[in-house]
């Protein structure tokens, strides 16, 4: 086996607000070398990195829109999110609790600070990810998994250093709590100070770290702090992170979906005719209805 190095480490850009209760930086597509193939099939990540929102009245957040072709991933690590989608679905994502909501053929959501969260006010840190599906699953059926943070399993580290949180794929002999339409590794590593874990992963799979809190080395050598995106590179399997002090890393990582993309805005589809019929369907109320 060989070590998968660190290919890239890049720091947070200036947050933009996605509606007005997102304050994220986002590190796929645009960030340099993290272009949707690049890191296919992990095709968008927002980082809502820690905020305190003052209290409000009324809840922020972001209004109706349309998914089509992937699923979105939420994780929340500080704060709370209501949605509600035009199936008639929805939910409250608490502190630890991942929402896995496959839109495929398409929804329409809304996702809002919850209620009381927005009149208390308090610290928000979220992550939103975007998993492409494969062609043959883009116009299946929608569903959520509403994942709660006690039904995650969890990998204990030795020497009480800790624990690994798999949300998705499989950590030693921890199996994840969400089901994925490809192969995809999706963990939080919760590491004491000085603690170290080991990972592997095959060499052509699409790996990054998003360090959520505290700062880590990686394989001994490079240093990563708060809030920074570590891309690692496809030239080997097996890796280690160590933490400096306390520290909160998401782990991700892919079976690359090799098809062409064509995305815009909300939708992500294999060809441009497929996205015209996505704002078609859209246009003539395929999608549902939600009221605002
Ligand atoms: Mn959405």
């Amino acid at each position: 086996m060989s070590v998968k190095q660190v290919e890239l480490i890049a720091s947070p850009k200036e947050p933009h607000f996605v509606g007005d209760g997102f304050r994220v930086h986002n590190f796929i597509p645009s960030g340099f070398r993290l272009d949707m193939q690049r890191m296919t099939p992990f095709i968008m990540l927002d980082y809502a990195s820690k905020h305190y929102f003052e209290p409000s009245p009324q809840p922020k957040g972001v209004g109706v829109h349309p998914h089509r072709g992937f699923e979105t991933v939420t994780i929340a690590y500080k704060g709370k999110v209501a949605h509600h989608d035009s199936g008639g679905g929805g939910g409250v994502i608490s502190e630890g609790d991942v929402q896995w909501m496959t839109a495929a053929s398409g929804v329409l959501h809304k996702e809002y600070h919850e209620e009381n969260f927005s009149k208390t006010g308090g610290d928000f840190q979220m992550v939103q990810l975007w998993v492409n599906l494969p062609s043959k699953d883009k116009m299946s059926t929608p569903k959520y998994q509403a994942l709660r943070n006690a039904s995650i399993n969890r990998y204990t580290l030795e020497n009480n250093g800790g624990e690994i949180e798999v949300i998705a794929g499989k950590y030693n002999n921890i199996i994840g709590a969400a089901s994925t339409f490809t192969p995809i590794h999706l963990y939080n590593a919760k590491l004491k100070s000085g603690a170290i874990a080991s990972f592997s992963f095959p060499a052509h799979y699409n790996t990054a770290l998003l360090v959520i809190e505290g700062s880590i080395t990686v394989n001994n050598k490079e240093k990563v702090p708060t809030d920074h995106f570590v891309l690692m590179g496809n030239d080997g399997e097996d890796f280690n992170i160590q933490a400096i002090e306390n520290a909160i890393v998401l782990i991700l990582s892919g079976e690359p979906i090799n098809e062409p993309i064509a995305a815009h805005g909300p939708f992500v589809m294999n060809t441009r005719q497929e996205l015209m019929e996505a704002f078609d369907d859209f246009n003539k109320g395929k999608f549902g209805y939600l009221e605002d």
